[in-house]
């Protein structure tokens, strides 16, 4: 470690923390079997203090190159990034390579590539999507909020072609599989049908269902998640994923549900856990042994984020 002239201490980027969490974070979402080729993104956005502990030891300005939509709210911030068809399987052998850190210019349209890709490259394809998610989180937290984790996770994956593509759906199901579900995610999650992934349309669509949830769904591809740490980040996706490999468990069965979590008692694990539990998700519904998906009639009101 350095120490400049001021004595402020000037660290490695790799030497910091928040670095080491994010490879840490990234590899285990690969060892998870979520990071196919490269598949999935990670972007995490500095706080001023890690900012300042790696300044010199960031590239000089080259150029700035369009994001691709606009984000005001981000003018100015840092972020590191996985790398545009970058491998989650390198990501710990070689993060210079794989990753970046990116700064935004003043109005939130164009970023500069400060620290990595060494190898050459750009951030993730998924970058306004990143970024959109950021912004509504950063503002909807008051700053709280610093990561944003996609991944390619093959049980939500599955879900997605045999149940109906509503948020209701989705978060009820999750909810009844595993008993800290509710606790975990008590706004529940969004579901996006399918879209052309890396442009502006499905960012828009995903930052909307981010100012309602901290988990998006996007049909028949994978999950966005937002959290406050990488910690807290991986596990809400980690939670999420095994609840979804519950539900393909019991529907593999070909039987419908004998018994489960009925709404009264996630009612009373409210109270319990001191949570809030929209009453939209906590629907009366009659199990079918014999039906497996009893949902494809189904009909639920016009999402919170549509109104
Ligand atoms: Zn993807």
């Amino acid at each position: 470690m350095l120490r400049q002239s001021s004595g402020k201490e000037i660290m490695r980027v790799l030497d910091t923390k928040f670095a080491r969490d994010f490879i840490r974070m990234a590899d285990d979402g690969f060892l998870q079997g979520w990071h196919e080729r490269n598949g999935g993104n990670l972007t995490y956005r500095l706080t001023q203090t890690q900012i300042d502990s790696i300044s010199n030891r960031l590239n000089p300005y080259k150029e700035w190159q369009p994001i691709g939509t606009s984000v005001p709210g981000l003018a100015g911030e840092y972020f590191m990034v996985t790398g545009s068809g970058k491998y989650f399987r390198n990501i710990k052998e070689d993060p210079e390579v794989s990753t970046a850190i990116i700064e935004l210019d003043d109005k939130g349209e164009n970023y500069c590539i400060r620290w990595g890709l060494v190898d050459g490259g750009k951030p993730t394809s998924e970058l306004p999507a990143h970024l959109m998610n950021h912004e509504v989180k950063k503002r909807l937290t008051n700053g709280q909020h610093r990561v944003i984790y996609h991944a390619h996770t093959p049980n939500i994956i599955a879900l997605t072609f045999i149940l109906p593509l509503k948020d209701e759906v989705f978060t009820r199901e999750l909810w009844e599989m595993a008993t800290e579900c509710p606790v975990v995610f008590p706004d529940g999650v969004g579901v996006i049908g399918w879209m052309v992934p890396g442009g502006r349309d499905i960012a828009i669509a995903t930052s909307k269902m981010m100012e309602t949830y901290n988990v998006a769904i996007w049909a028949h591809h994978g999950m966005f998640c937002s959290g406050t740490t990488f910690d807290e980040t991986f596990g809400l996706m980690h939670t999420v994923e095994k609840s979804a490999e519950i539900l393909v468990k019991v529907l593999s069965t070909g039987r419908g549900k004998l018994q489960t979590i009925t709404a009264d008692e996630f009612r009373q694990l409210a109270v319990g856990f001191g949570v809030t539990l929209p009453e939209r998700f906590l629907f009366e519904k009659e199990l079918d042994p014999l039906d497996p998906v009893p949902y494809v009639k189904a009909d639920f009101a016009s999402r919170p984020y549509d109104e």
